[in-house]
């Protein structure tokens, strides 16, 4: 019966035994309330540019006030007109410390000439709604707000206190929303740990699900801006100390160097999975990281898989270059960009001195450059903290449901190469997990490009999956 309340719901009903009918659907009212909140929050433009995440914010806040929520239970805050932040709070026993559920309402630019539809309107298209957010992360903040309605309307009451942020600034901006909630209302998001639908996900290949990441921990982001100094010349009179040169070299020693492997609970619980599903050399080079003296041999071969190299060290690379100033000049000033993604325990600071000491060259200057494009002569001490082991009171139920869902997909724990808002909780001692019911196509990801689209089916297995989910962790 329900099947019939969307067209895009046939599909999965297909698939279904006739004795289980339609178990991974949601029903009409919950249907059209999640696709009312998406296409609400597509439309609403937040770019930093020209967007307002506070008029986003202030829709899902009516949203809340509308299903019946006090208003001693909304907050709505931030530092200017154009970032204020939301935070709900459901009521549960108290059994346990609350839960805290992220998710960013800014989004990355997009300009209409470059896309085929407008990306601030919410079109269905071939089995699919395009606009910008439709996977970062608006589908995901939708998917929040509907679970959060639907459990308060249902009377639910969880084993503890259930609290959703939605925030600004994740993508650039100076009003990073998590960061600032940290700072100026701490014990409004305060948390056992933290849930960010931003990472993690369902891996699609040929419409089959290959795996479920969870992403448990992530790397540090670093720039470092490398400079050498000259007085120059003409340069038909060359002499060895050279600008370009200086740097040339320094470049090379760092091709030349591989940061220490180092795993932690995390990439360690990573390879375990991994080795499991990888056959051959493979899979015996993982195994043979994880003994108590990791074999040298199989380090370096797994090394050679980018994705593997990065999961096992820091890896810093050069990006930018430049120098000279003309064809026939000596060069007074060369520099170059190098690129560091940070393994968690060690901070910025940390990898500039080890640079330095790589490049082991007096004339050249290494300085920290931040996301702003200011640079400093030191880096902050910031670092992500190392992680702690899974939690078993998260894993369990979600590698139940996921079995149950995608039969077959294996729940594998990674750590991201990217940042994620994931970077403040984490440091502020609360345990973040990347954790999304949405599922792509491994080779149709569109974060943050143009034409972002996500499957209409994809879209409502998630609503599905996290009201199941959140019911899965907080069951009394
Ligand atoms: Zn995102």
């Amino acid at each position: 019966m329900r099947c019939s309340a969307a067209r895009s719901l046939l599909a999965l009903c297909a698939f279904t035994s006739a004795v289980i009918p339609c178990k991974a659907q949601v029903d009409e009212q919950t249907h059209q309330l999640s696709h009312d909140i998406f296409q609400q929050l597509i439309e609403i433009n937040t770019t930093d540019s020209v967007g307002s995440v506070t008029a986003a914010s202030e829709a899902m806040m009516q949203r809340f006030f509308d299903a019946g929520f006090s208003k001693e239970d909304i907050y709505l805050g931030g530092p200017n007109d154009r970032k204020k932040n939301l935070v709900v709070r459901i009521h549960g026993t108290g059994q346990n410390k609350p839960i805290l559920f992220i998710g960013h309402l800014d989004v990355v630019e997009a300009r209409r000439e470059d896309w085929t539809t407008d990306p601030f309107k919410f079109v269905e298209k071939d089995g699919y709604y395009y606009g910008r957010g439709t996977q970062d992360m608006k589908e995901s903040d939708a998917i929040l707000v509907t679970t959060f309605i639907r459990l308060y309307k249902e009377g639910y009451k969880p084993d503890r206190d259930l609290i959703l942020a939605l925030t600004a600034d994740e993508e650039g901006g100076k009003s990073n929303g998590v960061d600032w909630l940290l700072k100026n209302q701490r014990n409004l998001i305060d948390a056992e740990y933290v849930v960010n639908p931003d990472g993690g996900g369902i891996d699609l290949e040929h419409g089959k699900a290959i795996a479920m990441d969870v992403d448990a921990t992530e790397k540090l982001y670093g720039d470092y801006q490398l400079t050498a100094l000259n007085p120059g010349g003409h340069s038909s009179l060359p002499v060895p100390d050279n600008a370009i040169y200086h740097i040339a070299d320094a470049l090379q020693r760092l091709q030349n160097y591989t940061f220490p492997f180092e795993l932690n609970a995390i990439t360690r619980a990573y390879f375990e999975k991994m080795n499991t599903l990888e056959s051959g050399q493979t899979a015996q080079d993982m195994k043979a990281t994880l003994g108590a003296t990791p074999d040298k041999a199989a380090i370096q071969r797994l090394s050679e898989n980018p994705e593997y190299n990065s999961t096992m060290r820091t890896t810093c690379v050069a990006t930018r270059l430049s120098g000279g100033h003309a064809n026939n000049a000596l060069p007074q000033t060369a520099q170059a960009i190098v690129n560091c993604r940070i393994l968690p325990g060690h901070s910025l600071e940390e990898v500039r001195q080890d640079l330095i000491r790589i490049f082991n060259d007096p004339k050249i200057t290494v300085r920290y450059e931040n996301d702003a494009g200011g640079v400093f002569d030191t880096a902050p001490d910031r670092k992500a903290l190392p992680p702690a082991a899974l939690k078993p009171e998260v894993m369990q139920p979600l590698e139940a449901l996921v079995s149950k869902m995608w039969p077959g997909a294996p729940v594998i724990p990674t750590m991201a190469t990217g940042a994620s808002d994931g970077v403040y909780t984490n440091a502020a001692g609360m345990p973040t997990y990347g954790i999304s019911g949405i599922a792509i196509e491994t080779n149709d990801v569109r974060a943050h490009g143009k034409d972002e689209r996500l499957p209409v089916d994809s879209y409502y297995k998630g609503v599905d999956f996290y009201y199941q989910f959140v019911k899965a962790l907080t069951v009394q």
